[in-house]
C-alpha cells in the first residue's frame, strides 16, 4: 500500500530524525530532573525512531529491491518493527500514567506489559509470511491492529489529560490532550485504510498522511516538554507550601506551633484594641501526662496527644486558634469574647470533653487537664504578658489539685514571686540548721504497741515559724534542693533511731519519705548503703516510703531500684496508696512490704460507703499479696474500730499521737514503756 516515492522517503526520514532528536532532548531532561516518566518517554521516542527505521528498511527491500517477504532479512525487519511499534505505545502510556497519577507503574506490571506487547508484535510479524498476494491481509494485521490499539489508547489518554487539565495551570496538559486526540484520529484513519484495503480492496483515493503524522509528532514532543516544565513548577510550589506548613505547624498533631500562635495573637490583640473587644488566651496542660508517657511508652503518649488535639479542636469555633507549644502544653486563642464567663464556659467544656476516656493502642486512658485563662485587656495588653499570665493561672490550677481551670488574678503573680522567695530562703535553711525532723509513732492495731516512727520534716523559719512540708517540699523538688535535703533527712533519721534503740526499744523502725527526684538518682542505692554503714543501723530497721505516683513515673526503673534496695535489706512502703495513677499489675511487680492506706480514704471511712468499700478492698488485696497495711490519718475511735474489723495491721494518726519533736516524742515513748511495764 505505501508508495515508495521521494515524498515518502523524505517525510519518513524527517519523522525518524524528529523522533531521535526528541529522544536525545528528553534524555537530557531526564538527567536533569530525574523523573521516571521522562525515562519512559525517552524510550518511547527511541522505539518510535527504531520503528520508522525498521519499517522503512522493510519497505525499501520489498518495494525497491523486490526481496520476498519470506526472506530472513525481511522477516527480521518485520519482527523488529512489530516489537518497536508496540513498545513505543506502551512506553508513551507508562509515562502518561506516571505523570498523571504521580506514582510509578508497579515493576511487575511494567515488565509484563512490555513482554506482552513485544510478543504480540512478534506474532503479528510472523503471521502471513509468504506470498505477497496476501499483502493486504498482512498489512491489516501488522499495521491495522496496531493502529486500532494505539487509537483507543491515545483517545483514553487524551480524555485523562483533558480532565486533569482543569486542576493545572498552563497549556501543556491541554496541548498534550489535543495532540493525543489528533493522534487517535490519525490512527483511526489508518485503521480505516487498512480495513478498506483488506476487505473492500479500496486503496485508491486514500490520502497520504505522512505530513500530518510528522506535525503531530512535533506537537507531542513540545507538549511533553511543556508538561515537564509545568509539573516541575507545580512540584516546587507544593514543596514551598509544605515547608511553610512545617515551619508553622507542629509535626505530631498538625496544629499551629508557637510562632504561628503568637503571630495570630498579635493580630487579634490589635484587632481587639481597635474594636474595644475582649479576647481570651488559654494555657492547657494535661495532668500527669509524664506518667502515661513513662509507663505506657512514647507511642501511646503521641497517640494520646493527637487525640487530645482533635478533641480540643472540636470544642472551639472557626476563627479560634488552638496550638501545641510542645510536650503536653496547648494554647488556645479566642479572638472575641463578650464576658469573662464565656471563656470560663469554654474551659469547662474542654475539661469535660477531655475527661471522656481515650482508647489509644489498646489502652484505656483517663486524662484530666488544668487550664489557665488570661483575658485582654484586663490581664495584659501585649501577647507575651497574656500568654505568661495564662501560664501562671494554669500553675495555680495545678496547685488547686489539677483537673480545673483558673482565671488569672494579679495575686497569682504574687504567689509566683513568693515561690521564688521561698526557694531562695530554702537554699540557706539547711546550712542555717532551720530544718528539723518530727517523728510520728506507728502502732500495732492489736497490741497498741509502738513499733516504729515516721520521720516528717519541718522548717523552723526564724520569722515565719514552723513551715509544713506541704509548702516547701514541692519547691525543694522543682529546684533540686530535695537531693541535699533528702540526704540530710536520711542521715538524721538513721542516727536518731540508733539512739532510740539504746534508750527506748531496740526493735523500733524508722520510715523515711522519698521524693521521685531522689529515687531516680543513679547512685541512690549506694547512698543508702553509705548512710547505713556510717550510722551503724541495720538495714531492716529502715523503711523507705515512696508515693504511688512517683513510683509510676518510671515504673520499670522503679522496679529495678526497688530490687536493689530490697537486696540491701531495707524495707519499702507504698505511701498515699489509692491516690495515684496506679495499676494493680505494677503493684504486683513492685517488691514492696507495706501499703499505707491514704488518709483521704480513712477520713470518711465511717460515713462514706464508697470510701469504706475502697479501704476494705485495699486491705484484702494487700493481704493477698502478703503486704502489711498501715492506716494513715486515724483520728477517731470509730475509724480505729472500722480498720480493726477489716484486719488492718498498723495505724498512724492523731488518735494515737501527732508528729512530735525529738524530745517530746522521747518522753512520750518512755512514758508508754513505763506504763506497759
Ligand atoms: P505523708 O508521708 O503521707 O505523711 C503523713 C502526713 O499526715 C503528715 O503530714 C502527718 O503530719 C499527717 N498526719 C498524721 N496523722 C494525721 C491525722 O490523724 N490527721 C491528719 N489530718 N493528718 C495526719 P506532714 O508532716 O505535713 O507531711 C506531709 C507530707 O510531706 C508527707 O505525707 C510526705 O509526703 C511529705 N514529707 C514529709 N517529710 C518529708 C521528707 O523528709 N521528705 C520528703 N520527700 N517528703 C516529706
Ligand atoms: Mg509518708
Ligand atoms: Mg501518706
Amino acid at each position: 500500500m505505501p508508495e515508495f516515492n521521494l515524498v515518502t522517503v523524505i517525510t519518513s526520514t524527517a519523522q525518524t530524525v524528529t523522533a531521535i532528536v526528541m529522544a536525545v532532548l528528553l534524555l537530557g531532561f531526564l538527567r536533569q530532573y530525574k523523573k521516571d516518566y521522562l525515562r519512559h518517554w525517552t524510550l518511547s521516542w527511541t522505539a518510535l525512531a527504531a520503528y520508522y527505521v525498521t519499517t522503512s528498511i522493510g519497505i525499501a527491500l520489498g518495494v525497491g529491491y523486490n526481496v520476498a517477504s519470506s526472506h530472513p532479512v525481511r522477516i527480521l525487519t518485520a519482527i523488529l518493527s512489530g516489537v518497536f511499534g508496540y513498545t513505543n505505545i506502551a512506553w508513551l502510556l507508562f509515562g502518561i500514567f506516571e505523570l498523571l497519577r504521580r506514582r510509578p507503574v508497579r515493576i511487575r506490571v511494567y515488565w509484563r506489559t512490555l513482554g506482552a506487547v513485544a510478543l504480540f508484535g512478534v506474532i503479528t510479524a510472523l503471521l502471513f509470511i509468504g506470498p505477497d498476494s496476501v499483502s493486504s491481509t498482512r498489512y491489516f494485521v501488522r499495521v491495522g491492529i496496531r493502529s486500532l490499539i494505539a487509537s483507543i489508547a491515545y483517545l483514553a489518554s487524551s480524555v485523562a489529560f483533558w480532565q486533569v487539565r482543569k486542576r493545572r495551570r498552563g497549556v501543556g496538559f491541554t496541548m498534550f490532550s489535543a495532540a493525543l486526540l489528533l493522534y487517535a484520529l490519525q490512527q483511526a484513519y489508518q485503521v480505516g485504510v487498512s480495513v478498506g484495503w483488506r476487505f473492500f480492496a479500496q486503496s485508491a483515493g486514500t490520502i497520504y498522511l505522512g505530513y500530518i503524522a510528522f506535525l503531530l509528532q512535533a506537537v507531542t514532543g513540545m507538549s511533553m516538554i511543556a508538561c515537564l516544565l509545568e509539573d516541575e513548577r507545580e512540584a516546587s510550589e507544593l514543596a514551598t507550601v509544605e515547608m511553610e506548613h512545617l515551619a508553622y505547624h507542629d509535626a505530631l498533631t498538625g496544629l499551629p506551633n508557637r510562632p504561628l500562635f503568637m503571630d495570630r495573637l498579635i493580630m487579634s490583640v490589635a484587632q481587639a484594641s481597635r474594636s474595644n473587644q475582649k479576647l481570651a488566651v488559654f494555657f492547657l496542660d494535661l495532668d500527669r501526662f509524664k506518667d502515661i508517657n513513662d509507663s505506657l511508652g512514647h507511642s501511646t503518649g503521641d497517640g494520646l496527644l493527637k487525640a487530645v488535639a482533635e478533641r480540643i479542636h472540636r470544642c472551639i469555633r472557626e476563627g479560634d486558634t488552638v496550638a501545641r507549644l510542645g510536650g503536653d502544653e496547648f494554647t488556645l486563642l479566642i479572638p472575641r469574647i463578650d464576658h469573662v464567663e464565656d471563656a470560663a464556659k469554654i474551659a469547662q467544656k474542654i475539661i469535660e470533653t477531655l475527661k471522656i476516656p481515650f482508647s489509644i493502642l489498646d489502652h484505656e486512658l483517663f486524662v484530666t487537664t488544668s487550664v489557665g485563662i488570661s483575658v485582654y485587656p484586663d490581664d495584659g495588653t501585649d501577647p507575651e504578658t497574656l500568654v505568661r499570665n495564662a501560664d501562671t493561672a494554669m500553675y495555680r490550677a495545678k496547685d488547686q489539685g489539677r483537673d480545673n481551670y483558673q482565671l488569672y488574678t494579679p495575686a497569682m503573680n504574687a504567689r509566683a514571686l513568693e515561690r521564688l522567695a521561698l526557694e531562695n530562703m530554702l537554699r540557706k535553711a539547711l546550712s542555717h540548721r532551720e530544718l528539723v525532723l518530727y517523728y510520728q509513732p506507728v502502732a500495732d492495731m492489736k497490741t497498741k504497741n509502738v513499733v516504729g516512727v515516721e520521720a516528717l520534716i519541718r522548717w523552723r523559719h526564724p520569722e515565719r515559724g514552723l513551715i509544713s512540708p506541704a509548702h516547701f517540699i514541692p519547691v525543694a523538688e522543682t529546684s533540686g534542693l530535695i537531693i541535699p535535703i533528702g540526704e540530710w533527712v536520711l542521715r538524721t533519721a538513721c542516727k536518731q533511731i540508733k539512739l532510740w534503740h539504746k534508750r527506748i526499744d531496740p526493735e523500733l523502725t524508722v520510715a523515711v519519705n522519698l521524693s521521685a527526684r531522689q529515687f531516680q538518682q543513679p547512685n541512690f542505692t549506694e547512698q543508702i548503703a553509705e548512710v547505713l554503714e556510717e550510722t551503724g543501723l541495720a538495714p531492716r530497721y529502715l523503711e523507705l516510703e515512696i508515693t504511688e505516683s512517683s513510683a509510676m513515673q518510671n515504673a520499670e526503673n522503679t522496679i529495678y531500684t526497688l530490687r536493689e534496695l530490697k537486696a540491701l535489706g531495707v524495707r519499702i512502703a507504698m505511701d498515699d496508696f489509692g491516690t495515684g495513677y496506679s495499676s494493680l499489675s505494677y503493684l504486683k511487680r513492685f517488691p514492696i512490704d507495706t501499703l499505707k492506706l491514704d488518709q483521704s480514704f480513712v477520713r470518711d471511712i465511717t460515713t462514706d460507703p464508697s470510701d469504706a468499700a475502697i479501704a476494705t478492698a485495699v486491705i484484702a488485696m494487700a493481704h493477698s499479696l502478703d503486704l502489711r497495711v498501715i492506716g494513715e490519718g486515724v483520728e477517731t475511735e470509730e475509724q480505729f474500730a472500722f480498720l480493726l474489723k477489716q484486719k488492718c495491721d498498723y495505724i498512724q494518726g492523731y488518735l494515737f499521737s501527732p508528729p512530735q519533736a525529738v524530745e517530746s516524742l522521747e518522753a512520750y515513748l518512755l512514758e508508754r514503756k513505763a506504763a506497759v511495764i
